[in-house]
């Protein structure tokens, strides 16, 4: 049975309570888990308090010399860790090796920042006094994680956090912890203080961890909802924090566009990781010209994208991660098909054999979707994509600023006027122009407007785990 990670302990639920982690390709058990609640965040909490005084003050190269070791030593456990990840998430291997790969890559980068970002000096008018900005970590920081990306998205948090001297109490999502556990193993094996990152596992551990007093900071990947949950509840106690919530992104196309670049670009985008992806080619804007021709591109790549449990080498993508994941996205669809939307590929679920035992989709594409259709207006967190033709950039970016949310969003086009007022206009925190939606460990990322706020990856996210303090010195 799996255990908690809490300093030295490797612990049950305070509570005794256990819960069950199910591979979603086949719904055998994969392993039984504490479910932890409110005793153990408290427990996670103290031990990572205590450890902040020392972690806070070791000198910053030293803190980068042990993350580096950590995280080469966790990386040559990818291949280990890589079906973990595939049994409880259900992913493909090849996407759980990506994953995993990513998640020590990440403690790496920003490892390399930890002894490189200072505070400055400040001259002041009075010459008999100088002043100094001193940036210093936060403390305690609550790090809380949703099951489509487990490891990438529990790294965007710890890495920066701990790099910069703060100290982590992480919660994986209640489906996807064995991954996450052994990652973090991982890091205290090369040599990782015990308490510096402590994972609690349990539903109820999410809500235990934003009311903590001892934690200063919360980072929360997750839904919309639960995002302004986490932040009423973190305003009880003046709580910094990072949202990183839903997203519906928009990608347009214009007939000057490379279309094979743009059609391979939109499947990886919108196909994935099976669909659940925040960062995801959600809805598609294609110019008239280019329409049909990007149609049948998109149409023979998703004929390619075989289902199947992600431990088989021949599988392309593997199950939705829930049976009630699945039977939201099948919703969405039969609103679009209902309103009189029509199935251009998919549109079902593979059947027969192993498919009957998991929550296997089939790649889907959609046209005709009527505006007001819940495709587009709620997040598709699944592998279904609605395309619809557009007259020009003016209506393409119209449509695509027509969401609640504003996370990705991306441009295919030759005319470097367009791909400027794109830029300039879509409501987003990421634009790609001409290339494939990957987040760039260098360069900020999180959303805007219902998306959520605070950047992960690159300095700014270093700089969102520091405080600064104004510094007088005088009498010189
Ligand atoms: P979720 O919001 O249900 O859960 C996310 C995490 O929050 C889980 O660990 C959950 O246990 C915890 N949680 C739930 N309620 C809580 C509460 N009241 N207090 C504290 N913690 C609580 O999301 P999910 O279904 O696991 O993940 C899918 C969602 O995450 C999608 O909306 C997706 O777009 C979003 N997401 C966003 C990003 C991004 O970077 N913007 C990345 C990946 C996923």
């Amino acid at each position: 049975m799996a255990t908690m990670i809490i300093e030295g302990d490797r612990t049950k639920a305070a509570s005794g309570k256990t819960y069950e982690v199910r591979n979603p390709a086949t719904g055998e058990v994969v392993d039984e888990v504490p479910a932890g609640g409110a005793a153990d965040v408290d427990k996670a909490a103290q031990a990572a308090t205590k450890a902040f005084t020392t972690w806070s003050r070791l000198p910053a190269n030293k803190r980068a010399e042990i993350l580096h070791k950590a995280a080469h030593h966790m990386l040559e456990k990818v291949e280990q860790i890589a079906p973990i990840l595939t049994k409880e998430q259900g992913k493909t291997l090849l996407e759980s090796r990506i994953e995993a790969q990513r998640f020590g890559e990440n403690i790496a980068w920003f490892a390399d920042l930890a002894d490189k970002i200072h505070g400055e000096h400040v001259r002041l008018p009075d010459l008999t006094t100088y002043g100094l900005v001193v940036r210093k970590p936060i403390g305690v920081c609550g790090a809380i994680v949703p099951w489509n990306f487990p490891l990438t998205l529990a790294a965007n948090k710890v890495a920066p956090a701990i790099a910069a001297g703060n100290t982590v109490v992480l919660k994986p999502a209640s489906t996807t912890p064995l991954s996450t556990l052994a990652c973090i193993e991982a890091l205290i094996e090369g040599g990782l203080p015990e308490g510096v990152v402590n994972v609690v596992l349990g539903q109820a551990t999410g809500d235990a961890i934003v009311g903590h007093p001892q934690i200063r900071k919360i980072a929360l990947t997750g839904s919309t909802p639960t995002g302004k949950k986490v932040m009423a509840r973190a305003a009880e106690q003046l709580k910094m924090i990072t949202l990183e919530l839903g997203g519906s992104d928009p990608c347009i196309v214009l007939d000057d566009a490379d279309l094979e670049g743009a059609a391979r670009a939109i499947s990886i985008g919108r196909f994935f990781n099976c669909g659940q992806a925040c960062l995801a080619v959600k809805r598609l804007y294609v110019q008239e010209g280019v329409y049909d021709a990007l149609l049948e591109k998109l149409v023979a790549r998703a004929s390619k994208l075989k289902p199947g449990n992600g431990l088989d080498k021949d599988s392309r993508m593997g199950p939705m991660h829930t049976e009630t994941q699945r039977a939201e996205v099948e919703a969405q669809l039969k609103d679009a098909v209902d309103r009189g939307a029509k199935v251009v590929y998919g549109g079902g679920r593979p059947k027969g054999g192993d498919y009957d035992k998991g929550w296997f989709i089939e790649p889907t594409i959609v046209e005709n979707v009527p505006d007001g259709a819940r495709m587009w207006t709620e997040e598709v967190f699944g592998p279904a994509l609605p395309v619809r033709r557009i007259k020009d950039l003016d209506e393409g970016l119209r449509l695509a600023n027509d969401s609640q949310y504003g996370l990705g969003s991306s441009i295919w086009t030759t005319s470097m006027a367009a791909a400027y007022r794109a830029v300039q206009e879509i409501e987003a925190g990421y634009t790609w122009v001409n290339a494939l939606q990957i987040a760039h460990d260098e360069l900020p990322f999180g959303g805007t407007k219902q998306s959520g706020f605070g950047k992960e990856h690159g300095v700014e996210a270093y700089l969102h785990y520091t405080e600064e303090k104004s510094v007088v010195y005088g009498g010189i």
